[in-house]
């Protein structure tokens, strides 16, 4: 697509490009684009670079957004058109065993990174000035836990419950009063579960293909009846690029997924686990039936219920619509981790993560963590 980026769109800051997310925004960019693209990452845990690959068009800028010093020289190197900002810690289980990280990447991270742009913004002659944006990459968490009815939107107030949710509900705030207070040009997107090939193997889809794929009890928190909406990452970058550079100033966008026929992607995790169950009876029928391994466990602490989105305002306004149906992105993604367990054995041995269980509250007793 040759118009993907708006002409004088040429040099793109991309934060958290090491990431799951981040890392398909750097991909469709370096493929769909002449700019040249800056990941500003501190390549963590949850980063790995092997799926962006050589290019002289991308920079990976090593640098912990909570240092404000390194962050304001990294946008300098950058002099960046539009910033897409994903940095974050991103892990709800994580973010109750230890939220401090989470306050120092989401919040003080995204302070920092705003006063360093600003300062850029503010320099800029006139005619970039006017094409430059910020945008801000944020998730549906901030909404709270939804009843059985009912889904979010640009207006329903801001309710989050973990301290992922707050750290986020925290950062897209400051990025609103940076817009109303110096006028910084941004644009907002809140979207609902990811999945989707190269997420770090700690999170639902992923933990669930692996445990099947290992013939390992597979955890399923509670009842098995909280409902998230899907999204195949595909699509959500398809949505930034639009949101970003032809989203309006000072707007937020809610983002969502489709089912077939353009059924909602709504599901409740036990559908979600027993879909990967079957998908798996059918690409590694020597050890079905997978759903045997299916393993209620604890819930955790605060599990929000429900959540759902309506995506009309980007729909409506952008043009916008999830091209993969949930059943269509499953399946894509269950023959991906498949096909690249090397990959996932590898980035967890990095991260000394080997699918253990996390964030039930037993390692947040020191008030620090
Ligand atoms: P991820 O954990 O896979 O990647 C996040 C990246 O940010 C990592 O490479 C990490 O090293 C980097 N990072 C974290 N703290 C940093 C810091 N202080 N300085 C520099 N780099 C830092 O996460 P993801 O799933 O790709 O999510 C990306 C963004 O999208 C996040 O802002 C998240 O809140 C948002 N989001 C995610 C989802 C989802 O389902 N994954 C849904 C909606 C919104």
């Amino acid at each position: 697509m040759t118009d993907l980026l708006p002409a004088g769109i040429d040099r793109v800051l991309v934060t958290g490009g090491a990431g799951f997310i981040g890392g398909a925004v750097v991909r469709r960019l370096l493929r769909d684009t002449t700019a040249a693209v800056f990941n500003l990452d501190k390549v963590g845990y949850a980063s790995d670079l092997t799926s962006i690959g050589p290019n002289p068009r991308h920079q990976l800028l090593k640098v912990d957004l909570a240092d404000a010093a390194a962050t304001a020289e990294a946008v300098r190197v950058a002099d960046p058109d539009l910033v897409m900002h994903l940095a974050a810690e991103s892990h709800v289980d994580r973010s109750i065993d230890g939220p401090g990280a989470f306050i120092e990447s989401n919040v003080t991270g995204s302070f920092n990174l705003l006063q360093a742009v600003r300062t850029h913004w503010e320099a800029l002659a006139s005619e970039r000035q006017e094409r430059f944006r910020f945008h801000h990459i944020s998730t549906d968490e901030v909404f709270g836990s939804l009843g059985p009815e009912g889904r979010f939107s640009e207006t329903t107030p801001y309710d989050p419950r973990s301290p992922y949710s707050a750290s986020k509900a925290a950062s897209d705030h400051l990025v609103s009063a940076w817009h109303h207070t110096y006028g910084l040009p941004v644009v907002l997107t809140n979207c609902s579960n990811n999945y989707g090939p190269w997420q770090f193997p700690e999170k639902l889809i992923p933990v669930v293909i692996l445990k099947a794929a290992a013939g390992e009890p597979i955890p399923l928190y509670g009842d098995g009846a909280n409902v998230r909406d899907w999204l195949y990452v595909e699509d959500h970058v398809e949505a930034l690029l639009l949101a970003a550079t032809r989203g309006r100033l000072g707007q937020s966008y809610c983002v969502g997924g489709a089912g077939d026929h353009g059924s909602p992607s709504e599901r409740t995790n036990k559908q979600v686990v027993e879909a990967i169950c079957s998908l798996m009876d059918q690409l590694r029928p020597e050890g079905a039936p997978h759903g045997r391994l299916i393993t209620p466990v604890t819930d955790r602490p605060g599990h929000d219920r429900r959540y759902a989105i309506d995506a009309a305002k980007i729909t409506s306004e952008l043009g916008w619509r999830p091209g993969h149906s949930f059943e269509e992105g499953l399946g894509a993604t269950v023959r991906w981790y498949l096909d690249n367990l090397a990959w996932c054995g590898r980035v967890q041995a990095q991260a000394g993560y080997q699918g253990q269980r996390i964030g039930t509250r037993a390692a947040a007793s020191h008030p620090s963590a």
